[in-house]
């Protein structure tokens, strides 16, 4: 019976695995999850390492072929970062509202959006498409491109974006191609959204292997101040 060696155990039992039963468990993808999640210089080897202890096939065994199929096999996993803690979500979606509120301040359908890389927050936007006669002049392109601007470069890894409302197929893109690591939105759009509303456009891992998403985090809230924005437009009797 193969068990596992000392210097695996050790980086196991940070993951809170501390047998071979446990680990047969959760399985080898899942806990080279983890792994990769929490720990530095885990590389694939270690992926290798997990398959053969939960199948109980030699390590040297393992083809180079198969080697390959674990790999790919990682790879359509759903992107996974650190979890974010509840407060720093609510800190963060509480200044786009404030975002928000400037739009509406102005005429404008309110929703804001910003970009935090490292606890800093590096760009902020509001939706300004009225008074820019521009419909590119979505929340979420603003703050990426005060992003850029800010990072002198035209990819965000490393960067969270947080937006008060589902984004559009628009704003889906623009967070995809610019490589954000992770978006949060506050209340789902049912018309227009495309993250899991009229469009899953996260969902592809062709062409997204990066931003995990994270939302609705409280539809009731988020979703407002836009319910009342629109409502106090109908026309009154
Ligand atoms: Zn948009």
């Amino acid at each position: 019976m193969l068990q596992i060696s000392r210097n695996l155990q050790t980086k196991l039992s940070q993951i809170g695995i501390n047998n071979l039963d446990e680990l047969m468990a959760i399985g080898y993808l899942e806990a080279f999850s983890r792994l990769r999640l929490i720990l530095s210089g885990i590389s694939f080897k270690e992926l290798f390492l997990l398959y053969s202890l939960v199948n109980q096939i030699e390590y040297q065994k393992l083809s180079e072929d198969l080697k390959s199929v674990l790999i790919e096999e990682f790879r359509q996993l759903p992107p996974r970062h650190k979890p974010l803690a509840v407060e720093t979500i609510n800190k963060y979606l509480m200044i786009a509202e404030e975002l928000a509120y400037q739009a509406k301040d102005v005429g404008e359908i309110p929703i804001g959006a910003l970009i935090v890389e490292n606890d800093q927050i590096i760009g902020k936007g509001f939706n300004q498409t009225r008074s820019h006669n521009d419909i590119l002049a979505h929340a979420e392109i603003e703050a990426i491109r005060e992003a850029q601007k800010f990072k002198q470069n035209f990819r965000l890894n490393n960067c969270d974006l947080y937006v008060t409302i589902e984004p559009c197929l628009m704003c889906s893109g623009a967070i995809i191609n610019s490589r954000i690591r992770r978006l949060v939105f506050g209340a789902r759009e049912p018309k227009t959204g495309a993250c899991v509303s009229q469009f899953q456009s996260f969902n592809n891992i062709e062409v997204n292997h990066h931003c995990e998403v994270i939302g609705p985090v409280d539809q009731n809230k988020y979703s407002q101040l836009l319910t009342d924005f629109f409502r106090n437009k109908l026309p009154t009797i």
